[in-house]
């Protein structure tokens, strides 16, 4: 599904990379989480990803395309499969959800009658099995603007899913809500991810919803790979050196018991 080769992003010639990855692949179908501090790269891996940020060296393949050699047209054609969300939920605010979810379906469309909000019955259906899909059917009319924080996430859920995506990326899809929100997203994005059997990518702030939540972990600091492996095997010591130093109290409810 993705394959990384020598990859290098900086933010300026003079500066240091922002992202170093020697060799990492994800398989399809994998859930995972990408922890680490602030500044570690987290979200410049996921711009990567979507193609948003062009390395300074090195290769990114998804679904067999390299995202930055291939043709145009064809670069299109996997962006397209791939939906992201955010942790500002960046919805249009004076659109209502059905009007929201559409809009993944923008790049799948014909791109003029889709402008003009002439979209097609298959286009329009999608959606529609979309807004089912995370429960909003009951606010489908109502503007995105009136949702609070978890209701608006789970419409940028929709919207991804309307893409009809092989690779679901979150940037910090929870850090804006409340614990039990965030907790209902997370199994929402984990319930998709299972139901269509897609690939999931996300990063999280709090490497307690990583555990729970992802099979797999990727840990960063300073742009540079420190832990790859299941969530099971994220130790106490492990979570020290990605963050630095400090004794973190990661791991002080039952679930994770004595780690
Ligand atoms: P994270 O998401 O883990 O907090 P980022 O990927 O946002 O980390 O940032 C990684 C590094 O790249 C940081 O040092 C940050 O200051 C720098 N950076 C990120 N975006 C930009 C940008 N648009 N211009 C310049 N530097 C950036
Ligand atoms: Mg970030």
């Amino acid at each position: 599904m993705v394959t990384i080769e020598h990859l290098e992003v900086r933010y300026g010639k003079d500066k240091p990379p922002a992202l170093a990855i020697q060799s990492l692949s994800i398989a399809k179908g994998e859930r995972v989480a990408v922890i680490g501090p602030s500044g570690a790269g987290k979200s410049t891996f996921l711009r990567c990803l979507k193609g948003y940020v062009e390395p300074f060296q090195g290769k990114i393949e998804i679904l067999g395309c390299n995202l930055f050699l291939a043709p145009r047209r064809q670069r299109d054609r996997i962006n397209r499969r791939m939906g992201i969300i955010y942790q500002q939920f960046h919805l249009v605010p004076g659109m209502t959800v059905w009007q929201n979810v559409l809009c993944g379906r923008l790049g799948g469309a014909r791109t003029l009658p889709s402008l003009l909000g002439l979209f097609g019955k298959r286009d329009r259906q999608i959606a529609w099995e979309a807004i089912c899909e995370v429960g909003l059917v009951d606010l489908a009319h109502q503007k995105a603007k009136t949702l609070s924080g978890g209701e608006q996430q789970r419409v940028a859920v929709a919207r991804a899913l309307a893409q009809r995506p092989s690779l679901i990326l979150a940037d910090e899809p929870v850090s804006s809500l409340d614990p039990l929100r965030a907790a209902e997203v997370l199994e929402l994005l984990s319930e998709v991810q299972a139901h269509h059997d897609t690939t999931l990518v996300m990063s999280l702030h709090q490497p307690r919803l990583a555990i729970a939540y992802a099979k797999r972990i990727i840990g960063l600091k300073d742009g540079r790979v420190v832990f790859d492996g299941p969530a099971e095997t994220l130790t106490e010591s492990i979570m020290e050196g990605i963050y630095g130093g400090k004794k973190l109290l990661l791991f002080d409810d039952a679930a994770t018991g004595s780690r």
